[in-house]
């Protein structure tokens, strides 16, 4: 099983994953982290930024589905119903089941898949183990408390890495 923990691009936020660059990228199966990749985990319901965004990619043909550790399955259930799309909670990242599962029920094999995280250990690993493109971006509202800030520090080596190797144009 391959381990890696580099990225294959870095972002700033969600907003710069285009419909352009996902069709460049082969994507179109897009798994996304939910706690701050999509919302900072205080704000409870989607905002109209992230709706646009995803009914952007929803027109240009790629399917969006949460794949979140989150422990609580009703912040989970409440978005994605709000967004209307499919999710896979409790997914045990950086598993592969989560990964598998989200696949098997888009129909979309990992060749055209990619996942939108935050964190390296989880989301990253995840789909690197996976065979996916693991795309991350900063966390969104900034890291919250200690953990989170020590963190984010010591993913910084690994981005600068991937950021210098710019393995997608
Ligand atoms: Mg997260």
């Amino acid at each position: 099983m391959p381990f890696s923990l580099i990225p294959h691009q870095v972002l700033e936020r969600y907003t710069q994953v285009t419909p352009a660059l996902l069709e460049r990228l082969g994507v179109r199966l897009l798994l996304c982290d939910l706690d701050y990749t999509l919302a900072p985990k205080s704000v409870p319901q989607p905002d109209g930024t992230l709706h646009t965004w995803l009914e952007e990619l929803r027109q240009a043909g790629v399917t969006v589905m949460i794949l979140s550790n989150n422990r609580s399955s009703r912040r989970v259930e409440t978005f994605c119903r709000e967004l209307g799309i499919r999710y896979v909670g409790h997914a045990g990242k950086p598993r592969v089941g989560g990964y598998r599962a989200a696949m098997e029920q888009a129909g979309i094999p990992a060749e055209q898949t990619a996942m939108l995280g935050d964190k390296l250990l989880t989301d990253v690993l995840g789909a690197r183990r996976s065979g996916i493109l693991a795309l991350m971006v900063e966390p969104l509202g900034g890291p919250v408390g200690a953990w989170n800030h020590v963190l984010h520090l010591l993913q910084r080596p690994f981005k600068a890495i991937a950021k210098r190797r710019c393995t997608i144009s």
